[in-house]
């Protein structure tokens, strides 16, 4: 074969260039390699996806319960409605937990709101 660099005639089992030193691939361990290479950078895109979906519905998730949380003791009108919205977010990954979120979410307006009243109230 031939160095891939200088184009030097090398032994078929040598693993540096006689000529110029550097270092030979012989085109199967090449094409290996690089098949190899795609194939973990495939498997990483696919575990990445994964966790990101998982985690950004769960984000979603967390952010609604602090907003139901806010939305009882401060401004129901904006928090109330920011869990809502956090339950419609996360209702694409976690369905379930985003369909009680936007319920919580509208429980918590009505319910910070009767609050703030009977703070006025008494
Ligand atoms: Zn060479």
């Amino acid at each position: 074969m031939f160095c891939s660099k200088c184009g030097t005639k090398i032994e078929d089992n040598s693993n540096f260039c006689i000529s110029c030193g550097s270092k030979v691939v012989s085109n199967i361990d090449s094409q290996n390699e690089i098949a190899i290479t795609v194939h973990q950078m495939n498997n990483r895109n696919v575990e990445s996806q994964g966790q990101e979906e998982k985690g950004s519905g769960g984000i979603f998730v967390v952010l609604g319960w602090i907003f139901f949380s806010i939305s009882l003791l401060f401004f129901p009108i904006i928090f109330g409605p920011a869990a809502s919205i956090m339950g419609v977010l996360a209702r694409k990954k976690e369905k379930t937990q985003g369909t009680v979120l936007i319920v919580m979410g509208i429980v918590g307006m009505i319910v910070g709101m009767i609050l703030g009243i009977l703070v006025n109230v008494l």
